[in-house]
């Protein structure tokens, strides 16, 4: 099985680590530069972007990442891991940072005050069957992608109608809501079979990569 990390300086990282481990990973916390190096994917919990980037920033985690998104490291990052994996972060505290990686502009606490939090079925790109129920908790969404980002969801009717809630770019998947909530593994499938899929491509044996 593939050794899936979540990121555990802040976050709802117990809910991450049952639905990995349910959907057939081997699961730990990662809050050490050690940690990191040993997993063959990553997972950005919910929680709170502003305390993640801080922290991640404190405990030497933020400029490893960094380096393991670009030698390929599969990462998936929902709600505020969301928000970490995005290239570009609007409504951020001034000294926010992120680990980047998605070529994306994401609005953080977009669905506004009247909808802090809502729940809605979404027609998933490569999740097959019935919709995803989606968990919205103070949720950020995806104003513009680039390129070569992969729209997986958007939000069907309501005032948020359209907005992308789902993205995938290469080994890269976010979604703003939160299906570590709902029981429902699908996602969390999609993900192991990701990084499976990364695992079997040789690699240096997970050793951080130097930045050039
Ligand atoms: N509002 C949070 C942030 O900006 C995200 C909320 C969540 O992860 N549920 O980081």
């Amino acid at each position: 099985s593939p050794l899936i990390g979540v990121f555990a300086l802040q976050g709802d990282v117990r809910e991450h680590l049952s639905a990995l481990r349910a959907a057939g990973a081997v699961a730990v916390p990662v809050r050490r530069p050690s940690e990191l190096a040993e997993v063959d994917g990553l997972v950005v919990p919910g929680g709170e972007s502003t305390t993640m980037s801080r922290l991640s920033r404190v405990f030497d985690l933020l400029d490893p990442i960094r380096e393991r998104i670009a030698g390929g490291l599969p990462v998936y990052g929902s709600c505020a891991g969301m928000i970490m994996l995005a290239s570009t972060v609007l409504d951020g505290r001034p000294d926010q940072e992120s680990f980047g990686g998605i070529t994306m502009v994401v609005r953080r606490n977009a669905f506004g005050r009247q909808v802090d939090s809502f729940e809605t079925d979404l027609a998933f790109a490569e999740v097959e069957g019935a919709p995803v129920h989606a968990v919205f908790i103070r949720a950020p969404w995806v104003e513009s992608t680039g390129p070569d980002v992969e729209i997986l969801a958007r939000v069907s009717g309501g005032p948020a109608d359209g907005r992308i809630v789902a993205v995938r770019q290469g080994n890269l998947l976010a979604t703003s809501f939160h299906p570590e909530l709902t029981g429902d593994l699908r996602v969390h499938e999609l993900f192991v079979r990701m990084v499976r899929e990364t695992a079997t491509v040789p690699t240096n044996g997970g050793q951080t990569i130097e930045e050039a």
